[in-house]
This record gives C-alpha cells, structure tokens and sequence, in this order.
C-alpha cells in the first residue's frame, strides 16, 4: 500500500508549484498588458510621423534635419519616400526615393 504520508507531501509539493506558476502567469499577463499598450503607443506616434513625413515629401521644400534623417531611416528600413510609392515596400533601390533624397541635402 502507498504510504499515504508521501503522497500527501507530493500533492501540497504540486499545490506550490501551482501556485507560484499562477504568480508567474499573473506577471506575463501584465507584461504582457504593457506590451500592447506600448504598441499602439508606437502605432499611433509612427502614424503622426509618416503624416508628417509624407507632408514634406509633397511639399518639396528642405526639410528640416530631423525629418530628412526620419526619411532617410524610412527608406534604410526598406519603405519607399518618393512621391509615386510612398511608404511602400521597396524592392531594391529606387531613383525617386533617391533623387528626393539628393534633392534635400
Ligand atoms: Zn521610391
């Protein structure tokens, strides 16, 4: 027969290691809250830049450094700047994006 004993001691040992799994849940559950709130923090800020991006893309006028270095880093993380695609995917390099580019330093 089993001793009763250590079966008792295995299932308060399961009740602990339950219990902090459940802790250890609670806390990814938090974390993971703040991710998705620091997410659509960050969509919502990269939205407002694009539109402004694409503001002095249309404009054609010198952009100020720090939107000139935002859509040199656009165009670096592989999205087109230039008029006809802009914020597209790029394959490559592409003229347009490049002659905006040149047109503003
Ligand atoms: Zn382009």
């Amino acid at each position: 027969m089993a001793d009763k004993q250590s079966i008792f001691r295995e299932v308060e040992d399961l009740q602990d290691r339950i219990g902090i799994f459940y802790q250890e849940l609670g806390k990814i559950k938090l974390q993971l809250q703040e991710l998705i709130e620091e997410n659509q923090r960050l969509s919502l800020e990269n939205e407002h830049l694009r539109d402004r991006a694409k503001f002095y893309v249309e404009e054609h006028a010198p952009v100020p450094g720090e939107a000139l270095q935002y859509l040199m880093s656009l165009y670096e993380d592989g999205f087109h700047i230039c008029n006809l695609n802009y914020g597209a995917m790029r394959e490559g390099d592409c003229l347009f994006c490049l002659q905006n580019l040149q047109s503003r330093t």
